[in-house]
């Protein structure tokens, strides 16, 4: 075993935004290993992330790297409106109502609201958090469309800032009529993953699904769906959320603000966990760098909080406002890389190796685990997947390795989707129907990128016939020639 060649098995979401706008910055993120960037439908209009969009792969195109573009939707994030001066500043003990049917910008008293059912979601006693919990503000009461409270604890409060519950119970539907919009600008440029957010079921996200294949009809596109699990209801439903989704966020802005900043990060190996073993990909996400957004250097904690979510196994880590509208949107990049990597040296893989507790009864599934099992045992310095869907990229990440896996597949929406995978590096290759034809095509891959010289040992996965997915059969053992 080799464990000291970088491997950057966990991958980097970036967000993409007014600090990142450019093409060479963009295409020196990929290169300094995003493998995801992220557009936020939160900003901006259709045109900036069809724009964008276009921007990153061809970025991507330079590089020489493919990556995969995340759409992220708005969903029903409730959020003040507007003030008249832009901001204003809440006093503690002052009085402060919240009116729906305010359409005026607000002022000190009161302030309109984008949600216009929040009146009905809430009843004296509530405990409403706006700003990711910087303000606290109490219910004293609900009359007509407007809510009073009174601030419990005071700050700056500007436009549009986020409003939550505490403990959840907003009865808001996950996908707003914008959503729907933005899925299909998010189709017209085959968007790799569509995020949801505050999904609070598993029907949240068959419906997103159904949409955005309707959507992609027109160029037989399908994306992976993923859940972000910001809400309290999600909690208890994470399961059947799971199953309906490729991939969950921990989105631990919201998160923290309806469910308490205590419970995060005990949740967040729980969820890391669950994704894992359900065969699901996992994003951590929010404030991973967050200092880095106007200092050049991360602080202890923030080195910390990545390498943790690396040791508890998740396929990437986030950065949102650090590259969207930091200083050192280039500099995040490479420090988190940094980190990532420090980690990962530190994973144990020989402890994930051991199937014996396993239920492997697909033909596929129990070839990807024999692939990772006598890689691991025979110091074997490269595990190749011919793969059609990615299936098989994707059983094999999710156990820890100090083996990369290298997925070859002739479709390019699969390349780019597994992107995303742990430890899983996507190439491209010319389709084949002959296997001794796209076997050799492979070590010549390998050699080519240095991977493996001549007389390393590497293990190889494909299927007979070729081409057909879920057709992984064979695992043959090489040595290079
Ligand atoms: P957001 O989602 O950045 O779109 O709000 C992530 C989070 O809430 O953590
Ligand atoms: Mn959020």
């Amino acid at each position: 075993m080799a464990p000291r060649i970088p491997r950057h098995a966990t991958k980097i979401v970036a967000t993409l935004g007014p600090a990142s706008n450019s093409p060479a910055l963009i295409e020196q993120m990929i290169v300094h290993k995003v493998s995801v960037v992220r557009l936020n439908f939160s900003h901006g209009q259709a045109q900036d992330h069809i724009d964008r969009a276009a921007m990153v792969r061809e970025a991507a195109r330079r590089a020489g790297r493919e990556v995969a573009i995340m759409a992220d939707l708005q969903g029903p994030k409730i959020r003040v409106g507007k003030f008249a001066e832009g901001k204003v500043w809440l006093e503690p003990g002052a009085t402060f109502v919240l009116d729906a049917a305010r359409l005026e910008p607000g002022d000190v008293q009161t302030v309109g609201l984008d949600y216009k059912d929040l009146p009905r979601d809430v009843k004296a006693g509530d405990r409403l958090l706006l700003n990711d919990g910087l303000i606290v503000l109490r219910v004293d009461g609900v009359r007509g469309d407007a809510v009073h409270t009174t601030v419990v604890v005071g700050g700056e409060l500007s436009n549009n800032k986020g409003i939550n519950k505490e403990g959840g119970g907003l009865t808001a539907p996950a996908l707003t009529a914008k959503d729907m919009e933005d899925i299909k600008t998010a189709m017209s440029f085959q968007a790799d993953y569509v995020a949801v957010s505050f999904p609070k079921n598993a029907t949240d996200m068959e419906m997103a699904r159904q949409l955005c294949n309707v959507a992609g009809a027109e160029w037989g596109h399908k994306p992976g769906l993923i859940a972000k699990i910001e809400r309290a209801e999600a909690i208890p439903r994470l399961e059947e959320i799971l199953r309906a989704s490729d991939g969950i966020m921990v989105a631990r802005g919201d998160l923290a603000v309806e469910v308490g900043n205590a419970a995060v990060p005990a949740l967040q190996k729980k969820m890391i966990r669950m994704a894992r073993d359900m065969d699901r990909v996992v994003i951590t996400a929010t404030q991973m760098m967050e200092s880095m957004i106007t200092n050049p250097v991360p602080t202890r904690a923030e080195v910390s909080d990545v390498a943790n979510a690396v040791l508890d196994g998740t396929d990437a880590v986030m950065l949102s406002a650090e590259t969207a509208a930091g200083r050192y949107p280039l500099e995040t990049v490479k420090e988190m890389s940094r980190i990532c990597e420090a980690a990962e040296q530190a994973e144990d893989p020989a402890h994930d190796l051991d199937f014996s507790g396993g239920h492997y009864n697909r033909i596929d599934q129990s070839i990807a685990m024999g692939a990772l099992f006598t890689a691991h045992h025979l110091g074997a310095k490269a595990i190749v997947a011919l793969t059609e869907s990615g299936s098989t990229a994707l059983w094999m990440s999710r156990h820890a390795a100090h083996i990369p896996v290298y997925a070859l597949t002739a479709r390019l929406t699969t390349q780019r989707r597994m992107a995303l995978y742990r430890n899983v590096r996507p190439l491209l290759m010319e389709s084949q129907n002959d296997r001794d034809g796209a076997l050799h095509q492979a070590e010549e891959h390998l050699k080519k990128r240095g991977i493996v010289q001549s007389g390393d040992v590497y293990a190889i996965t494909c299927g007979e016939p070729m081409g057909a997915p879920g057709g992984t059969n064979m695992l043959k053992i090489c040595r290079a020639a």
